[in-house]
């Protein structure tokens, strides 16, 4: 089936696009066509493509319903339910879902691929889409995903072991094809490997875990992971928020294939339940990732002049890709502002990588407040205030857009929220994260 967009691309587009639907079938066929029959030329080819002789509907393995009599649970409100298709050449088998969104990227779907089960999840606003399937044939290890932003179509593209043609791409496995709320989703994990573990302060570590090359995970700024481990027994799962290798880390959206590592500064606590047995993982040892969750969105940071992040102890983690993405692609951010609460000075996370930045970048300041400090210290102390937070919060102009950010434990967060209503801050200027 060809889509409807294709018909209104150029020649030069749709020759490719024939290229990409000439299946194994024909394209093994191609060659000995080409000599024998009258038809095969540019022109004839392309009017076969049009009525859509030229490119092949997937085969439905038996069991498999046809996508148009699919049920899904969608409620009535929510997006409308995106569907897949596939094609093949000798080499390679695409796996294409039409999201019917435009603001899909390469976060939006989650690859993986292990044993004969393949599986790809989209997230589209709350809801996530399924195409979860038992493939009929070997394929290799690594595959590419690409990302058609403006008319919202995934590609994710195997390589096949051997060259020969798939008649169906494969029997559907659990929830295959179903477009279903996400909270009414199971968290999903895959192992990753332990790369690297470095000191960060006394308590805090930067975790550096590695990806299997089966999976494709992005997770959205904002967003946080679970992971887990076998703790005398029990699975064990705690949230943490991945952050950037560094605070000088440029943000740009990766290409092919994908970031295949993702990293972690966390606390141990050795009275603790689950970060002590994290402690413990040597370098090589394998921890499961979750899929992401999370309810920041990107376009919260769109046309914002002010950013705001209020941040105590660990709570600092999702402020670490908000910075990150704000300062590279928010072209109107006049400011960026961080006030770090922290017990003592040797608490501080990165302290020296953000006095850096706040000295490279004018548009970033960072301001310390310490709840325990030393004897010696000249800065800001005590807890967050009403005080603190009028002197803080100072826009760049009386209309400026703002959006504040705060971070870290519950009663830290719930006061935090209480003063900022209190000082005429709108909901929609402020976001909390929390679990
Ligand atoms: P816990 O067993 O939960 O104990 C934590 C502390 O509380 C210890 O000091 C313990 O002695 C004390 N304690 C436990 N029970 C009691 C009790 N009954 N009475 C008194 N004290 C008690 N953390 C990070 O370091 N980095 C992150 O990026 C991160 N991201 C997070 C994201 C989200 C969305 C959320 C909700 C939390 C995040 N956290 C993060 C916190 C993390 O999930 C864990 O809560 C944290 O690592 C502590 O886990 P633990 O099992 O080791 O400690
Ligand atoms: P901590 O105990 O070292 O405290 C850091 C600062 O928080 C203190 O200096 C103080 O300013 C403030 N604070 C602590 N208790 C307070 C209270 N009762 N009232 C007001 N302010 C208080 O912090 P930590 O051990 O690093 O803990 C960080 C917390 O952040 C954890 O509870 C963790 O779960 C949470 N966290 C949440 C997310 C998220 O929801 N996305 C992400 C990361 C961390």
């Amino acid at each position: 089936m060809i889509e409807t967009a294709a018909l209104l691309r150029p020649l030069t587009v749709l020759r490719c696009s024939f290229t990409h639907i000439a299946f194994s079938k024909t394209i093994a066929n191609v060659n000995t066509v080409k000599k024998v029959h009258r038809w095969v030329n540019y022109e004839s080819m392309l009017k076969e493509c049009l009525v859509g002789r030229m490119a092949m509907k997937p085969a439905l393995p038996k069991g498999m319903l046809p996508q148009s009599q699919v049920t899904d649970t969608l409620a009535k409100e929510g997006p409308s339910s995106p569907s897949y298709d596939w094609f093949q050449t000798d080499s390679l088998v695409t796996i294409v879902i039409y999201t019917k969104q435009k603001d899909i990227n390469l976060d939006s779907v989650i690859v993986d691929h292990r044993d004969d089960s393949f599986r790809a999840e989209t997230v589209i606003k709350d809801y996530s889409y399924l195409v979860h399937v038992a493939l009929s044939h070997e394929i290799q290890e690594d595959f590419s995903v690409l990302v058609v932003e403006n008319v919202g179509k995934i590609e994710i593209i195997l390589k096949k072991k051997e060259n020969i043609s798939w008649k169906c791409l494969g029997h559907p496995l659990e929830n295959h094809n179903s477009f279903i709320p996400k909270k009414d989703t199971g968290l999903f994990y895959r192992k990753c490997q332990l790369v690297s573990k470095e000191d960060v302060t006394h308590d805090t570590k930067l975790f550096c875990l590695m990806l299997p090359p089966s999976t494709h995970l992005q997770v959205p700024v904002g967003q946080h992971v679970y992971l887990k481990l076998p703790i005398t027994g029990t699975e064990i799962v705690k949230p943490y928020t991945p952050v950037s290798d560094s605070l000088f880390s440029e943000f740009k959206e990766p290409v092919l294939p994908n970031n295949i590592y993702i990293y972690f500064l966390i606390k141990i606590y050795p009275a603790g339940f689950f970060t002590p047995e994290l402690d413990q993982l040597q370098i090589g040892d394998y921890i499961s990732v979750s899929n992401p969750e999370g309810n920041f969105i990107i376009s919260q940071l769109q046309e914002l002049e002010d950013l705001f992040l209020l941040a105590a102890g660990t709570g600092f983690t999702p402020m670490v890709k908000v910075l990150n993405y704000a300062l590279t692609n928010i072209p109107s951010l006049r400011k960026v502002k961080l006030m770090f609460f922290n017990k003592t000075e040797d608490d501080i996370i990165w302290r020296s990588q953000l006095e850096k930045l706040a000295f490279k970048d004018k548009r970033f300041e960072v301001e310390f407040v310490l709840s325990a400090p030393a004897y010696e210290w000249s800065g800001k102390q005590g807890y967050i205030s009403p005080a603190l937070l009028s002197e803080f919060l100072e826009r760049s102009s009386d209309t400026s857009r703002v959006l504040i950010c705060l971070c870290g434990p519950t009663p830290f967060t719930e006061q935090g929220m209480k003063m900022l209503h209190d000082l005429n801050f709108s909901k929609d200027e402020i976001h909390s994260f929390t679990a």
